[in-house]
């Protein structure tokens, strides 16, 4: 019987979630053994045009080629899944999508802008395909990402994680950097996966695997302005690496206001 066959694109990103994927370890020669992986190229596979039973995808949709290329990979995958903040929720790259006039931030970075072909926006991949399941985080748990293709080649439904950060504070005994330390601290509404990493080294967390469930969004932003964070502050802890998940978009817009990043 044939092994089921994977397949890991890119789109527009680092290259930091396939790297992650690579360093789970044992796991994922276990994998490489259990199913066939046609395309990953940061562990020198190239098929692109392979049909598979599961394309993850790491990047945002940030250029016309990359909206053509998502519906390819689309119509070629059974199962679809993101994989990192850019793929789930546009990434750091996102964060041009504030500048309304879609030029500043080209004549900043590039000394010939007019080369540049990009779209107004850099967009998570459910702007533009179905998506069967979504990995938060920046970058992804390789171990996350092993157990979803485990449980979706056993035809189960993949686990999503969507309890806080401080849960998992709670559960791997980390003290509270802002109850003790006054650090603002973005655990109350992010989803764990990380085992809380950033707290357990004494440092708050910045929201890299994006809204946990049902976040009380507004509470945190009170909290946060009771520590001392001016509005423009307040709406870059939100905005950060997943500025176009809706829930963080949202709270962001309520303290952001044009010509912050002058702030
Ligand atoms: S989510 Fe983070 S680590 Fe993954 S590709 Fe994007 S920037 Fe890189
Ligand atoms: S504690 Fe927060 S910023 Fe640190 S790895 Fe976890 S989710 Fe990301």
């Amino acid at each position: 019987m044939a092994k089921p066959s994977i397949a890991v694109h890119k789109f527009s990103s680092c290259d930091g979630c396939q790297l992650a994927f690579l360093n789970a370890g044992e796991d994922l020669l276990t994998l490489a053994g259990l199913v066939d992986i046609s395309h990953f190229l940061e562990a020198g596979m190239d098929d692109e045009e392979a049909e598979v039973d599961i394309a993850f995808i790491e990047g945002s949709v940030s250029t016309p080629e990359e909206v053509e290329r998502i519906h390819k990979v689309r119509e070629k995958s059974r199962f679809l899944v993101t994989l990192g903040a850019c793929a789930t929720a546009g990434g750091l790259q996102a964060l041009r999508n504030l500048d309304e006039s879609n030029e500043d931030w080209k004549r900043a970075i590039y000394a010939r802008p007019e080369f540049i072909r990009t779209l107004d926006h850099a967009e998570p991949i459910r702007a533009h395909v179905r998506v069967d399941f979504e990995l938060w985080g920046c970058p992804v748990n390789g171990r996350q990402v092993l157990a979803a293709v485990r449980q979706l080649l056993f035809g189960v439904a993949p686990v999503d994680t969507r309890d806080k950060v401080c849960m998992e504070c709670k559960r791997q005994q980390a003290v509270c950097v802002m109850v003790t330390q006054g650090m603002p601290c973005m655990g109350p509404v992010t989803r764990t996966g990380c085992g809380a990493l950033c707290p357990r080294f004494g440092r708050d967390c910045y929201a890299c695997f994006g809204p946990a469930e049902n976040p009380n969004t507004a509470a945190l932003a009170r909290r946060l302005e009771g520590l001392g964070l001016p509005p423009a502050d307040v709406a870059r802890r939100f905005l950060f690496i997943n500025s176009q998940a809706p829930a963080f978009h949202a709270q962001a817009l309520a303290h952001y206001r044009p010509g912050f990043a002058d702030e």
